[in-house]
Order: structure tokens, then C-alpha cells, then sequence
């Protein structure tokens, strides 16, 4: 169901490295250096309630027994959300939306955005609203590595052009560049690319490549085919195991995402038409994919 090990491997392997040092903090790396400097006062955890929680949790107390952080859990259906704030935390603020919101330090208007529009699971369920109006951002707005150490941010924004997260990206990158010029490096190796949109549960792939741009302008609202020609791919999202929380998707889909993810990882290039996606290595044809009419799918660019 997986592309060969090989062609994932950068990925994995610098994903692995951070595992290895930060343990259960690895995607929250660039959450931990916000805070450090005064860019965020809060930042919350989601683990699944399905492991045995009880090493996580040693681990994140020991943590803030270090770094006097203040600790709070709190459990919902399919996952348990742990606070840590540079403050003690009532319980109110964990539980309303728009008081978490606030002491997570997202903008006010992607705050907004998401209550007045009562948004639930956006970052699964509604990253298709995001890129309908557009088809290249600049790098730091790559939302589709935020369970990874390699994003800027882990709010669902209200626009991929919004001010604030962007202006917060780049504040934050270049506080990386200071802290930790090798994280640095990775989210400028791992963030800006071409990206395959399926809207399976909110799953981009990032491909290392180039779209076919003189035949087909990515960012010009080019109708018609993109053809991007990739080395390396990788993703970040786990359709099978998010699938059940989708409101969008169905088990097909979710089947769907394995088999064009395993055909891509066979593959070169990759063309995107209307109704259906081709994977090519070099001439030949691995297979093609007709598109379920309520999946929108995309190629989208991040430019660095
Ligand atoms: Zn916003």
C-alpha cells in the first residue's frame, strides 16, 4: 500500500531523528521555540486514547517539572488533548472553543473564521475551502506537514492568504533560523513543492519535483491538465486512521488514497485532469484513477 521505502526516506528519516530526541514533543518542536520566545503562551498535545498513555505522560510532566510549564488534560472521543501553558489554566478556558483558541495565540480572525462558521475537525474536513481560490502560496503557509516537526503553524486558518498566520510563519521561521538552524533547513527543504490535494481527510502529498509550468502555469488558473515531474514523495496525514472522524469521506476513499499513494510511489510524473490522474515512470503508464465526483482534487504549489 506504501511507495517504496526509498523514495519516502528523507522524510522518515529526519521525521525518525526528532522521535528519537523529542520524543513525544517531536511535532511540537516548532510550538516549543514560540513559546520560548514569547510568540505563543500555550500549545496543545493530541494523543491518541487508544495507546497507553501512561509513559506520555510521565515524559510531559517531567517536562514541565523542568521548564515550569503548567499541565492539563482533557478527554474527548477519539483523542486526549493535554495542555501545556506558561500559566496555571482554569478549567473554563480548556473547554470554550474561542478561550482555547485565544490561549493557543491563533488570530482572532482564524478564531472567528472557525466558530462563526462552526467548523468541526477543519484541518480534516474543510482544507478543500482553503485552496478553491488559488494554487500557489509561499512556503511557510504548507499546512499539510502539521503532524510532523516540519510546519509553522497547527491552526486551521481562515484563508491561505490570511495576514496574521502568515506574518506569524515567517516571525516564527526566523526565530528557528536563531534556535535551531537545523530545523531551519528542514522545514525549507520539507515545506515548499508541489502538493496532490485528494480531500481524503485533509491528506496533501508533497511531491520533490517540479509541475510541467510552461504547458500548464500552476498559479495562473490554468484550466486543463498539470503534469508534475517528481523524484521524492511523502505525506503526512493517515487517512486510516482519521477516516472514521471524517464527515466528507467514506472507506472508499480512504482505500482510494492507498492505491494512488502506492501507484505515485511506482511512478515519476504525475498528471492531474478534470476526472481522473495518470502516474507515469517515464513512458509508461502505472495506472489511472478516476476522481469520485464528490473529491475535489488539485495540484497546488508552495514557492520558496
Ligand atoms: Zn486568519
Amino acid at each position: 500500500m506504501h511507495p517504496p521505502p526509498d523514495r519516502f526516506r528523507p522524510f522518515l528519516d529526519a521525521t525518525a531523528r526528532y522521535y528519537r530526541r523529542y520524543d513525544v514533543l517531536a511535532a511540537y518542536v516548532p510550538e516549543l521555540i514560540a513559546m520560548h520566545c514569547g510568540h505563543k503562551t500555550s500549545i496543545q498535545l493530541s494523543l491518541p486514547n487508544d495507546d497507553d498513555l501512561g509513559p506520555s505522560l510521565i515524559r510531559l510532566r517531567d517536562f514541565c517539572d523542568r521548564t515550569g510549564f503548567h499541565l492539563a488534560r482533557r478527554e474527548e472521543p477519539d483523542a486526549i488533548k493535554v495542555l501545556l501553558a506558561n500559566r496555571p489554566l482554569p478549567d473554563d478556558e480548556f473547554h470554550d472553543k474561542a478561550k482555547l483558541g485565544e490561549l493557543l495565540s491563533y488570530p482572532a480572525c482564524c478564531i472567528d473564521h472557525c466558530i462563526g462558521n462552526d467548523l468541526n475537525n477543519p484541518l480534516i474536513d474543510h482544507l478543500g475551502d482553503l485552496i478553491r481560490d488559488g494554487d500557489c502560496f509561499p512556503y511557510w503557509m504548507n499546512l499539510f506537514l502539521q503532524t510532523s516537526p516540519f510546519h509553522l503553524f497547527k491552526h486551521y486558518p481562515c484563508s491561505l492568504t490570511c495576514d496574521v498566520t502568515s506574518a506569524y510563519a515567517q516571525t516564527l521561521l526566523e526565530k528557528i533560523r536563531e534556535a535551531n538552524p537545523s530545523l531551519w533547513t528542514h522545514l525549507r527543504t520539507f515545506l515548499p513543492g508541489p502538493v496532490l490535494y485528494t480531500d481524503i481527510c485533509g491528506a496533501g502529498i508533497c511531491l520533490v519535483g517540479k509541475p510541467d509550468t510552461e504547458a500548464h502555469p500552476v498559479g495562473r488558473g490554468a484550466m486543463g491538465s498539470v503534469t508534475v515531474h517528481y523524484r521524492d514523495l511523502f505525506w503526512d496525514a493517515n487517512p486510516s486512521q482519521v477516516g472514521p472522524m471524517s464527515r466528507r469521506n467514506t472507506p472508499d476513499d480512504v482505500e482510494l488514497f492507498g492505491r494512488l499513494t502506492s501507484l505515485l510511489g511506482q511512478g515519476d510524473q504525475v498528471t492531474l485532469a478534470d476526472d481522473a490522474c495518470v502516474i507515469r515512470r517515464g513512458t509508461r503508464v502505472m495506472g489511472r484513477l478516476k476522481r469520485p465526483t464528490h473529491l475535489h482534487w488539485k495540484i497546488l504549489e508552495f514557492k520558496l
